[in-house]
């Protein structure tokens, strides 16, 4: 598929159909605040796996740098990679686990740092580059499973494995670290059960004499919730975007969300009473009704499932959608706006004036989270970078 960024004949045409918007300034604004909140000596490590949660990696990962953050995590090679062509210089941690000769080569060459979770990783680490790059010294990453069941050595196994990583040539232990199943659950006897099993596996490592490498466990929820789990790092994806990972997070900083979507008004018309709209005719008009079609469908990203449910705001009104979301455009009821003109710009997440609309809003709807939502946009969107000043924001101006 073509690259809105590398496609110079289709940059004028950016705002012609559908986009996202991602505002810097909305997002310096996030980092600046977690960088407040944070314990002495502990360090950001943005998350900008999946494209950085759809905002566009490169762009989030040099604005983060810039505000605060000191690392970047992602969830694959290619990902790290991406953001070492752009001139990215900053340690880069991969989150997901590395299994193959090959995947070691593409770490070593592009200068990530990656987890280790077992034994067997770590050989295959310590052999590719004793083969391939007997120069190399890499750090790596102990991942520890406190309690999440998804990577990482069991916590009881932590001094043994740190052990066996210490012994090997050309690795270097750089930190320990787990990741909490429940952090944004009300009930913290989970996240402090893990906690306990994380205070317990570097405990172990000072009983053997193993020196404490960089220490973290902490995600935004855990980042929101107490400084004493923010240790030497904190590994903060959503609310860098703007997005509390609970609502009894939302006040413990002020976030602001990062990401809008919108598209145009591509037809207007007037239906009779008794007339079907879209496939399968999920809505049928009771009235005579204007109505209008907009330039967005479920292969955006716009989830087919909240066909006849969901709004978008057009003029700061929330106008309500009606019919099957169709793959590439929807349509809405726009009676309360007679006048309505093709063209005109609609916000289908974000706020227009006094309205908003959030991917919380979306991911109540559907029964999931709204990291969920974000993840979702296609890169048929193109992502288009503003730095809204308070009028735009207000509506003042028309970005
Ligand atoms: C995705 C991820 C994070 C970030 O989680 P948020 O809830 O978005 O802050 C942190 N650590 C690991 C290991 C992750 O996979």
């Amino acid at each position: 598929m073509l690259s809105w960024e590398n496609t110079p004949s289709l940059i004028p045409m950016q705002r012609e159909r559908a986009w996202v918007e991602i505002d810097l300034s909305a997002l310096a604004h996030n980092v600046r605040q977690i960088c407040q909140l944070l314990a002495p000596g502990a360090d950001l490590l943005a998350v900008v796996k999946a494209d950085a949660y759809g905002h566009g990696a490169v762009t989030v990962a040099r604005t983060a740098l810039k505000h605060g953050a000191t690392w970047l995590g992602v969830a694959t090679i290619p990902e790290g990679i991406e953001l070492r062509e752009a001139g990215v210089n900053a340690p880069i941690l991969l989150l997901g686990a590395t299994n193959t000769p090959e995947q070691v080569r593409a770490i070593a060459r592009w200068n990530l740092q990656p987890t280790l979770c077992t034994p067997k990783q770590a050989l295959i680490v310590s052999e590719t580059l004793s083969a391939d790059s007997p120069h190399t010294v890499l750090p790596v990453h102990l991942k520890i499973d406190t309690g999440m069941s998804r990577l990482g050595a069991p916590w009881q196994d932590a001094a043994e494995f740190a052990q066996l990583v210490q012994n090997l040539p050309q690795l270097k232990i750089a930190s320990l670290y787990s990741h909490f199943a429940t952090a944004d659950s009300l009930d913290q006897t989970v996240m402090r059960l893990q906690q306990a099993r994380f205070k317990g596996a570097i405990a172990q490592l000072t009983a053997a004499e193993i020196a404490t490498p960089m220490l973290h466990i902490a995600n935004s929820a855990a980042t929101l919730t107490d400084p004493s789990l923010h240790y030497d790092l904190v590994r903060v994806g959503l609310a860098l975007y703007g997005l509390p990972p609970a609502p009894h997070l939302a006040n413990k900083v002020d976030l602001q969300p990062v990401l809008q979507v919108k598209t145009r008004v591509t037809q207007v018309k007037t239906i009779q009473a008794g007339t079907g709209v879209s496939y399968g005719y999920q809505f049928i008009a009771e009235r005579e009704m204007a109505i209008a079609t907009i330039a967005i469908g479920y292969a955006d990203g716009i989830p087919r499932n909240l066909s006849n449910r969901m709004s978008v705001l057009i003029r700061g009104r929330r106008i309500p959608q009606i019919g099957a979301i169709t793959m590439d455009q929807m349509m809405l009821d726009v009676s309360q706006i007679p006048d309505l003109q093709e063209g005109e710009v609609v916000t289908v997440l974000g706020r227009d004036g006094e309205e908003s609309i959030s991917a919380e809003d979306w991911a109540a709807m559907l029964g999931t989270i709204s990291w969920e939502i974000l993840c979702g946009f296609k890169h048929r969107l193109p992502r288009l970078t503003v730095s809204q000043t308070q009028e735009a924001r207000a509506g003042v101006i028309q970005l």
